[in-house]
């Protein structure tokens, strides 16, 4: 078995921003020279998750709009007291959405639906630096 070890660093602008990761995780898998195993993406932060979707501008909306109805912003967060940081919210969010995703990866080829992307969700109230995680493992 081989474990390949690698990270995507970019920027994103946060308040719910929506990046489509997929081709360049793809891109990672077939330089690893893994044909068969897992990847596990891992988000190294509490401010923003990890997911899949079909990644189409209404759907995203519609994820947007379903975060600001199950954990609105304006609302009295604890956390918001401890830092002055104003971004409760975001860290619930984050927690909820999760940190990890996991996807089978079969003859050199991310197992993904025909419409299912990969996209890091940014939840902080600002604009910051991001680092995610891959890991490759099988032979
Ligand atoms: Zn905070």
């Amino acid at each position: 078995m081989k474990i390949v070890t690698k990270d995507i660093t970019f920027q994103s602008k946060g308040n719910c921003d929506i990046i489509d990761i997929t081709s360049q995780v793809a891109q990672d898998v077939a330089e690893s020279g893994i044909s068969n195993g897992t990847i596990t993406l891992f988000v190294g932060g509490s401010t923003a998750g990890i997911t899949t979707i079909e990644y189409e501008p209404r759907l995203l909306n519609d994820f947007k709009n379903m975060w600001d109805r199950l954990i609105p912003q304006n609302i009295p967060y604890e956390h918001n007291k401890t830092w002055g940081d104003g971004n409760g919210h975001s860290h619930v969010r984050a927690s909820v959405l999760g940190a990890s995703l996991t996807i089978p990866l079969v003859n050199k080829k991310l197992t993904l639906g025909t419409w299912q992307q990969i996209v890091f969700v940014d939840f902080d109230n600002r604009p910051r630096s991001r680092k995610i995680i891959l890991q490759i493992m099988g032979e």
